[in-house]
């Protein structure tokens, strides 16, 4: 009998809780010190999201603001419900990591009647004249690290060959970054197909035939599958362009499943983004040859520094003003410099950062 009595109080302080705790969350701007921050983010299936939102939240608070962190499953119109929903509840800035960067203008016009600002997080907004800042990384320079290291693996595995046969992949064609990782990858691998050293065996380049929808890793695989099988019966593979590690982790599979990496035929040369903890290993076991790190812990710092001089009324640090036309404007941004990371450097750029302990990568 005692134990019942004592836990039915427990129950009663739960509820009472709950409900302040609701009562909290549907005022939270007057708890905020210095302002309340709405982050939207495109989807937990991917780890860099993941630490994105993360450190987002953690710098905000540090900073002295109150932050809503949403995650939207990559679903377009549960995003657009997520900003509503933050305008709502009273954010004075949205910071959007956008899933389609063309479908947030008529939200945008709302944040702007109400004198919402925004920050487009990573991500391109496109279509509107309500972003107010940028805050990404180089992308273009992104991509040239991928075609670099796909051409310097090249080099390094397959030295004896006189053409090097390889396939393309791009990001998702909603995503104005894939087609910056794509030039990119392309400014340093066209000039090697012109010169006939490189061969798109397929013929199939440009982003309408080679992205990817969403970024999905399955969809990739499966395009792989079919590459292989239409055109690399009779020859050897070489390398693949991979603009993400997600989608990396399908190409690995679809060429392991016809005996690359084992016997006497070596595995590709494959690319990829984000440096997540799946590939990092793959890079070490030799599966993938290299990735592109970008801290997303000075990304949250960036975006940090412009919402804080937004709302204190100072200019947000930018330096770049030129390269990001929306459709509408050329939304000012500030751009971190992404870093090539392969089987050499990866210990001391991730380990020695403290981006990862040495423990996560073994
Ligand atoms: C980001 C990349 C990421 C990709 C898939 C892009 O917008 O810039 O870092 O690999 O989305 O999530």
């Amino acid at each position: 009998m005692s134990g019942l009595k004592n836990w039915t109080p427990k129950l009663a302080t739960g509820a009472f809780a709950l409900a302040v705790g609701l009562s909290l969350a549907a005022a939270p701007a007057i708890a905020a010190d210095k302002g309340y921050v709405g982050i939207s983010m495109p989807t937990k299936s991917s780890a860099r999201w993941i630490a994105d939102g993360e450190n987002m939240v953690k710098q905000f608070q540090e900073a002295g603001y109150e932050t809503d962190l949403q995650y939207a499953e990559d679903d377009i119109a549960n995003q657009l419900q997520q900003i509503e929903t933050m305008m709502l509840k009273g954010v004075n800035v949205l910071v959007i990591g956008a899933i389609d960067g063309t479908t947030l203008s008529a939200a945008l016009e709302n944040a702007a009647a109400s004198d919402i600002k925004v920050v487009a997080y990573d991500r391109l907004i496109r279509d509107s004249a309500n972003v107010d800042y940028y805050a990404t990384f180089d992308n273009f320079q992104v991509g040239v690290i991928q075609g670099t290291s796909l051409i310097d693996g090249l080099k390094a595995r397959f030295p004896d060959d006189a053409v090097w046969n390889i396939e393309l992949f791009g990001g998702s064609p909603d995503d104005n970054n894939a087609y910056f990782f794509y030039d990119g990858a392309m400014s340093v691998i066209q000039p090697l197909v012109d010169e006939g050293k490189v061969s798109i065996v397929s013929g199939q380049t440009g982003m309408d035939t080679v992205g990817t929808l969403r970024w999905d890793g399955a969809a990739a695989q499966a395009r792989m599958d079919n590459l292989l099988s239409a055109n690399y019966t009779d020859r050897q593979l070489h390398g693949v362009l991979s603009p993400y590690d997600g989608i990396s982790i399908g190409i690995i599979s679809s060429v392991k499943g016809v005996g690359y990496g084992s016997g006497d035929l070596p595995m590709p040369i494959i690319t990829g983004q984000d440096a997540e903890i799946p590939s990092i290993k793959a890079i070490i076991r030799g599966d993938q040859y290299a990735t592109v790190y970008k801290d997303t812990r000075e990304l949250a710092r960036v975006t940090v520094g412009m919402v804080d001089a937004l709302l204190q009324g100072s200019e947000p640090e930018i330096n770049d003003t030129e390269t990001y036309d929306n459709g509408v404007k050329v939304v000012p941004s500030y751009l971190l410099k992404p870093v090539a990371v392969n089987a050499d450097n990866w210990e001391e750029t991730l380990v020695g950062s403290g981006y990862y302990t040495a423990d996560q990568l073994k």
